[in-house]
């Protein structure tokens, strides 16, 4: 059966002599691997647009249960080349891709966090701290939509609203008062300023084409990147394997 998708290439890699496979994130289908053959001989102009990050329309032949599919033909319709412009937005970028890649299964729909991904890229540019914030936002709602995401307003043991500074605690995996976090702290456990839980609230509830509303300081977007990461490496299988993390985490800690 020959099927049409949208789909960002998320990683490709060559096969046999004249091939490529690539993995795709596609709107309808979730994550797919293809493959296009013959497309390495010389002078195919398909090759340069089967390149990460390229936002194409699909025609394959798709078959239930297999592990790849044939591409019949594709069309770009949009490429993120703003993305290549700046060092951190393309680090960002591709971690993004990466963090896709990861963390699905092959043909499990996710049109929600599809949008969230093509409007995330689609709005990083060469402005750093507008990047950082975007990735935060990314994190979030990602953590939200597969269903792991804390209180962020109330504290998880007595369930009071947070008018002060939280802890993040690990062995509760979530966040506490104050006083709730006294008697059952670890050394792993860190402060979530109420500043930065207030900024929190507002990645929650802004819509991303508002995104430039949001002004965080350096130590905020420091703090809600180190909770996310933290929270995700304890409630996501992979996480902590994904490249580019660690050389994301080095632009949240260096002014
Ligand atoms: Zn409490």
């Amino acid at each position: 059966m020959i099927v049409s998708s949208q789909g960002i290439i998320l990683k490709i890699f060559p096969y046999s002599n004249t091939s490529i496979i690539c993995n795709v994130f596609t709107q309808d289908r979730g994550k797919l691997t293809f493959i296009a053959k013959g497309i390495r001989k010389p002078k195919n102009p398909s090759l340069s647009i089967l390149q990460p990050f390229n936002l194409l329309e699909f025609n394959y032949y798709y078959k239930k249960n297999r592990s790849m599919h044939l591409i019949k033909e594709a069309d770009i319709l949009f490429s993120f080349s703003h993305l290549r412009k700046d060092f951190s937005t393309i680090l960002i970028g591709s971690t993004i891709l990466n963090i896709i890649n990861r963390l699905f299964e092959e043909e499990y729909p996710q049109e929600i966090i599809f949008r969230l991904t093509y409007k995330v890229l689609n709005q990083l540019s060469g402005d750093k701290e507008q990047s950082k914030i975007l990735f935060i936002f990314f994190l979030f709602h990602l953590s939200k939509q597969l269903g792991f995401m804390p209180n962020i307003d109330r504290c998880n043991s007595c369930n009071s609203i947070f008018k002060h500074d939280a802890i993040f605690s690990l062995r509760s995996n979530s966040l506490l008062c104050s006083n709730c976090s006294i008697n059952n702290s670890l050394d792993t456990d860190f402060v979530l300023t109420y500043e930065s839980l207030k900024n929190c609230l507002l990645i929650n509830t802004t819509h991303i084409n508002s995104i430039e509303d949001i002004k965080m300081s350096f130590h905020n977007c420091q703090e809600l990147y180190n909770f996310l990461i933290s929270f995700m490496n304890s409630n996501i299988n992979n996480m902590h394997k994904i490249k580019g993390i660690k050389e994301i985490t080095k632009i949240y800690h260096e002014e």
